[in-house]
This record gives structure tokens, C-alpha cells and sequence, in this order.
């Protein structure tokens, strides 16, 4: 059972040099990187809450659920342990059973199910399944993690074009920029490490880290600004960026401007 704890323990290794900087870090970078989790988490919780009262508070568990990712991702790349690298891919599936749970549109829901509560429930008793089918057989949570994955992405995509409102369209291209980049990022690190030791940067797995946490906030806020449309409509929803507006850089979050029972287009 030890052995699960054991350094390098998983077969998984990345493409930055092992102890290079330190003898108790395998991965020095990619360690270090995952500090990002523990600075946008706290400010996006603090930015979400305005729609987290109104909606439910049940939306913070996603990002108090990032900040478990970015503790279990740390733990995974200082050991490279089996232990590591299995609750750091839990970690990310519980994160996107949240969002499912919270966000999945009421009017896609199979026709057995009447409600989210019951609909949640369903997804946590898929999500405990998996989580314990994982410790057998790995790749079970990969598949589920796709289904969870896809199934909001297409959500977004169907609502995007229909969307009109046009800070919202900048809000998801840049999320699918973002996206894409650290994607990018991570199978570049995967399947072209040979082409980046011999010019000596092989910090594309924590650049990774940095890339997919922004993603993942300017994801979140838009499948909540598109939830908060039809579920708290009387709200107004607006999205802001913090902390600059004007120019549209940096977090985006969510502010409610009105409480009269009116419904907002997009
Ligand atoms: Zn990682």
C-alpha cells in the first residue's frame, strides 16, 4: 500500500528535468505553477458570490473544489506518486460534476428527472462510482470526465450562438483561446518533449497550470452568466472584468443589477 505513496510511483513523468532544482521536488515548475490555484480561486470565490447568494451557494463548491485541484496537482508534481496522480485526476472530475450538477440546463434533463436536486443527486452517485471504480481500473474517470466535459461544452456552444449580447461572445472567445493554448500547451509537453529539451524549455506542463486555471474562471463565468439568465432572471446579470473594466482584462465575474421579476434577452 506504501508503494502507491512512493516517489515516482506513477507512470506518468513530464517533460521538465526530475530534481533538478530541489532533491524533495521531482518537478520543480510544474510544482511551483500550481500556486495559481491558491490566487484566482480565493478572488473568484470572492467575485461569484453576488450570484452564488442569489443562485445557490452551492456554486462555490466549484471553486473551493479548484483549490483541492491545484493542493492535489502540487502534491502529484513535487512525488510524481501514484497516489498523487490519482487524486489529482479525481480531483478535476468532482470539480466538473459540480459545474454538471449546478449548470446543466433544466430543460436538457432526461424525462424521468423532475428537478436538479434530483438530477445532482443522480451525478453524485455516477461521480463516487467512478471514483471508486478508478482505484481498479484508472481510465474509468477519464471517460466519465469526457462525458462531463462535452456534454458542458455543448451546452455552451448551442447557447453561444444564439447569444447576442456581445461582451458575452468576447467572454467565450477568449475562453476558447485560452482554452485551446493550454491544450496546446499540455499535448506539446505530452508527445514534443524531444523538441523542447534540445532548446531547453521544458515549462510548457506548468504554463499548463497557469493557462487552464484563467480558462476554467472565464468559463465558469460564462456558463453562470448564461444560467443566471434563465434561472434568476430578475437579477439583471452583467458581466465585469476585475480589475479592469474598461479594458476588459483580467478576472471576469458576474453583477447583478436589478430585483424586479423581468426577463434579460441572451
Ligand atoms: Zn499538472
Amino acid at each position: 500500500m506504501s508503494g502507491v505513496f512512493a516517489y515516482e510511483s506513477s507512470k506518468v513523468d513530464w517533460c521538465e528535468d526530475n530534481y533538478r532544482h530541489s532533491e524533495h521536488v521531482v518537478e520543480y515548475f510544474n510544482t511551483v505553477s500550481n500556486l495559481i490555484f491558491f490566487i484566482i480561486s480565493p478572488i473568484m470565490l470572492y467575485l461569484l458570490h453576488p450570484y452564488a447568494r442569489e443562485r445557490n451557494l452551492a456554486v462555490h463548491l466549484v471553486w473551493l473544489m479548484m483549490i483541492f485541484v491545484g493542493l492535489f496537482s502540487l502534491y502529484f508534481h513535487m512525488t510524481l506518486s501514484f497516489m498523487g496522480q490519482m487524486l489529482d485526476e479525481l480531483s478535476i472530475l468532482w470539480v466538473l460534476a459540480v459545474g454538471y450538477a449546478l449548470w446543466f440546463p433544466r430543460k436538457l434533463f432526461p424525462s424521468f428527472i423532475k428537478d436538479r436536486r434530483i438530477f445532482s443527486r443522480m451525478v453524485l452517485i455516477i461521480t463516487v462510482i467512478t471514483t471508486v471504480s478508478s482505484f481498479v481500473k484508472p481510465t474509468a474517470n477519464a471517460y466519465v470526465l469526457n462525458i462531463f466535459g462535452l456534454q458542458l461544452l455543448y451546452v455552451l456552444w448551442t447557447e453561444m450562438k444564439r447569444c447576442t449580447n456581445q461582451k458575452a461572445v468576447r467572454l467565450a472567445k477568449r475562453m476558447a483561446a485560452l482554452w485551446v493554448l493550454a491544450i496546446a500547451c499540455w499535448i506539446s509537453d505530452r508527445f514534443g518533449c524531444g523538441f523542447w529539451q534540445k532548446l531547453n524549455f521544458c515549462y510548457l506542463h506548468g504554463i499548463w497550470h497557469l493557462l487552464i486555471v484563467m480558462a476554467v474562471a472565464y468559463g465558469t463565468t460564462l456558463i453562470a452568466y448564461l444560467d443566471a439568465n434563465y434561472e434568476i432572471p430578475y437579477s439583471f446579470p452583467r458581466i465585469q472584468y476585475w480589475p479592469c473594466d474598461k479594458w476588459e482584462m483580467g478576472l471576469p465575474h458576474i453583477v447583478l443589477e436589478g430585483n424586479t421579476k423581468l426577463r434579460k434577452g441572451c
